[in-house]
């Protein structure tokens, strides 16, 4: 839920001085800029699935990515589940996207054009590519010093597809659970990760017998998973906005270490979490 400490879902990671961005949540293009990077910084973007609150800043994210290059950046490759190339398309698609006319525009008009010339790009300015693919559980994508393997997660099936990510790398192993109830799957991909993000949506008394046991995880789950999985350190996310609360933050923590005796870091807004 919105609030002023808290809205959306998203991560950049770096890794041997590339940037890996994992959801792109509401505002993340701007909360990118908060914490000093931008978007030509990003040649890699990963869909946990596309509920709005991990997905609906893409257009944004697109439109400046492709309004600040000088046309010498790398493609942009995205990655997600289904809808992923289907969404791409109809933000940025010739003809057919969304916001197409702000490309036909900015790579046409003289204020466009001087604009980009200023910033350092050369004539003809180009329209740009993306390089976005629906994919599925396994090796997702590979670098010079990291590889993303996928795992399927249950969260709202069949309405959307979801998938957790993890990064194997020169500097450690991240694993993303996006959202999800507590399943193997999960458990199998963060095996003896470094840092396991992992969603925290509630208190477990508020969970029971609610929608959210079967769909989401709560304080409970969350500590069993970063126990059975056997993660180094664990990044708790995707808090409910109850949780903003300090008294039921202490009791959240609490409820997580119960199960959970490791390394335990409260995400918030802007946080920046060192490898090791
Ligand atoms: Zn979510």
């Amino acid at each position: 839920m919105p609030s002023a400490v808290r809205w959306g879902s998203s991560f950049l990671v770096e890794i041997a001085g590339e940037w890996l961005m994992f959801d792109c949540g509401p505002a993340a293009t701007y909360k990118m800029y908060a914490a000093g990077f931008k978007a030509t910084d990003v040649d890699h973007l990963f869909f946990t699935h596309h509920h709005s609150d991990h997905d609906a800043d893409y257009p944004c994210f697109l439109l400046t990515r492709f309004d600040m290059s000088i046309g010498k950046e790398k493609d942009l490759n995205v990655y997600g589940p289904t809808l992923t190339e289907q969404l791409t398309e109809r933000v940025l698609g010739e003809d057919v996207g969304a916001f197409w006319h702000d490309i036909v525009a900015r790579t046409s008009h003289p204020l466009s054009l001087s604009a980009y010339q200023s910033r350092g790009g050369v004539l003809p300015r180009k329209a740009p590519k993306i390089n976005a693919r629906d994919v599925g559980p396994g090796t997702v994508a590979t670098g010079k010093h990291w590889e993303i393997t996928a795992a399927r997660v249950d969260h709202v099936q069949p309405y959307l597809d979801s998938l957790a990510y993890r990064i194997d790398s020169d500097e450690g192993s991240i694993v993303f659970s996006g959202d999800t109830r507590p399943c193997q799957n999960l458990t199998d991909l963060a095996k003896d990760a470094d840092l396991l993000v992992m969603e925290c949506i509630r208190l477990h008394e508020d969970s029971v017998g609610t929608a959210s046991a079967s769909t989401e995880t709560d304080t409970y789950g969350a500590g069993q998973t970063a126990r059975e999985s056997g993660a180094k350190r664990v990044l708790l996310n995707h808090q409910s906005i109850d949780l903003i609360d300090p008294v039921k933050k202490t009791q959240a923590i609490g409820e997580v270490r119960q199960f959970y005796g490791g390394p335990l870091i409260w995400a918030d807004e802007l946080m920046e979490v060192p490898w090791t």
